[in-house]
């Protein structure tokens, strides 16, 4: 059913970093466990997983969780070749993705992996324009 772009052997690594990483989930209330990894165009690798919290509005998305470590390491916007996610982004990750332009966003979804760009995963989205 994938009519994106096929997955290559980094691309697989990655998203065997973001399943290992997803054990780690603090999901008590959902149970939904979630890993993402993102590897910047120097090679480092960052993972992280959904943290959820009672007050369910304050959880953090997987994908934030990895973005937020990379970007309080110094990775800014361009600087990410790659990011994979055990699942398919929300609406407000997509936002953060493209934010941070990454090119290559590998999750798995409907039992086979797909492969987009920021950009098409958020067509027309938000964007600040100062
Ligand atoms: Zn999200």
């Amino acid at each position: 059913m994938s009519d994106s772009p096929s997955t290559t052997q980094p691309d697989e690594e990655l998203l065997s970093e973001a399943r290992a990483v997803a054990d780690n989930a603090y999901a008590p209330y959902s149970g939904f466990h979630v890993g993402a990894a993102l590897r910047t165009r120097t090679g480092k690798v960052y993972t992280g997983a959904n943290v959820e919290n009672a007050s369910y509005p304050l959880g953090v998305c997987a994908e934030r969780t990895v973005l937020s470590c990379a970007a309080s390491d110094g990775v800014r916007p361009g600087d990410i070749e790659a990011v994979a996610i055990t699942a398919s982004p929300c609406g407000g990750c997509r936002q953060w993705l493209l934010e941070f332009g990454v090119a290559r966003v590998v999750f798995a979804h409907a039992g086979g992996v797909q492969i987009r760009s920021a950009d098409e995963l958020l067509p027309h989205s938000f964007i600040l324009d100062t």
